[in-house]
């Protein structure tokens, strides 16, 4: 049944143990759950090199690709190619990236340096990569910024996903790890394929930023501004000092600089009805019919009433909330808007189109963020909430 090596027990894995535990509440590795909005119920792992998986009180090592399998909230199935294990929590490291997909074998792979803990939750597997911080921010970088992107952007990125990490440090505290590897915290989808990325993450290695009470700031980033970026408070409902809008030439002519949506004019008009309780009268359908936002602002005011164009957006499924309308002489209705995205922070197309012009990465961050500094991680310590 049982055919592995043992190789050593006791006395290595409370040593093993021991030096995780010590590392976990540094800040030279982080833990990420990975593949964190899946249901996971298999996966393989595979690497160049030797794997070595610690399982409960066992040591194995596997020269070829080893398969996991859920079998209730208790305990999973470790399958290699010498035998099987149940167990209750495995940990797989390598000294080449870990291969790892899900479910199918075969399948899309993602590679990941560090190494990678499989527990079991109450109907499926977890996944957490305990990783070098740095390497997490370069898979973060690409993941976030995209695959073929200026080494300069690269850098911009690079210091907004550090700063993001620390500031949200302890948001899954409860689960026993840093961030998920979704949007709610940073996408993360492994090592980066781009060789720029890393270099762009070494150039900038330790650099966050904080705003002039020296606290992390909130590291927001849109795809594109539309000209010109958002007040926090338009969007988030607080002011803050360094989130103010900024004119934002660089983010014209880019591919997410505009946008078209028609409107049927009669769901225009229930929505203003049924939602901010506007009495029709045919100066109020020549109003609504022709909204103008020159330059963003947070509401349009219609017979007195202030109309939220956040809650447009949401509401109708707009890519940004910088829009003006005008009708089409037909039942429709033409929302025409600018840029994509919340529009507070950082326009990512716009830093792209600054790093591509030749402005440095520090330029570009003050830019969006204003009366903020750029400085070394060792200068700043992250307190518990
Ligand atoms: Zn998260």
């Amino acid at each position: 049944m049982m055919r592995f090596k043992v190789f050593f027990l006791s006395i290595f894995w409370v040593f093993f143990l021991n030096t995780i535990l010590c590392a976990q509440d540094s800040l030279n590795q982080v833990n990420i759950r990975i593949h964190s909005t899946k249901k996971i119920h298999s996966f393989y792992i595979k690497s160049k090199s030797t794997i070595h998986v610690f399982a409960d009180s066992e040591y194995v090592s596997v020269l070829d690709s080893v398969q996991c399998s859920f079998i209730n909230p208790n305990k999973f199935k470790i399958s290699t190619l010498q035998g099987t294990l149940i167990v209750q929590q495995a940990q797989f490291k390598s000294d080449s990236a870990l291969a790892l997909c899900l479910n199918e074998f075969g399948k899309k792979y993602r590679f990941y340096d560090g190494y990678i803990k499989c527990s079991v939750l109450i109907d499926s597997l977890q996944l957490i990569n305990v990783i070098p911080m740095e390497s997490y921010i370069s898979g973060v970088t690409e993941a976030e910024g995209g695959r073929r992107c200026h080494y300069e952007f690269y850098k911009v990125q690079s210091v907004l996903a550090r700063t993001y990490l620390l500031r949200h440090w302890f948001k899954h505290k409860r689960q026993n790890f840093q961030l998920c590897d979704q949007e709610h915290c940073q996408v993360y989808h492994g090592k980066p394929r781009n060789g720029l990325v890393n270099k762009a993450v070494a150039y900038t290695q330790g650099q966050i930023i904080v705003d002039s009470s020296d606290q992390l700031i909130v590291a927001a980033f849109h795809s594109n501004s539309g000209g010109q970026t958002a007040n926090s408070e338009w969007v988030w409902g607080g002011k803050t000092s360094y989130l103010k809008a900024v004119s934002d030439s660089f983010s014209m002519h880019m591919p997410n600089s505009n946008w078209q949506k028609k409107i049927k004019k009669n769901d225009w008009y229930q929505y203003l009805k049924s939602v901010y309780g506007i009495v029709f009268s045919a100066d109020i359908y020549q109003i609504v019919n022709n909204l103008k936002m020159p330059t963003r602002q947070s509401d349009f005011i219609v017979n007195n009433t202030p109309i939220s164009s956040k809650r447009i957006r949401t509401d109708f499924k707009l890519k940004s909330a910088f829009f003006s309308i005008m009708p089409l002489g037909n039942d429709d209705l033409l929302f025409y808007g600018r840029g994509f995205g919340h529009g507070v922070g950082l326009s990512q197309e716009g830093a792209m189109c600054m790093a591509k012009q030749g402005l440095n990465y520090k330029t570009i961050l003050h830019h969006y963020f204003q009366n903020v500094k750029i400085m070394p991680l060792q200068h700043y310590h992250i307190t518990k909430p």
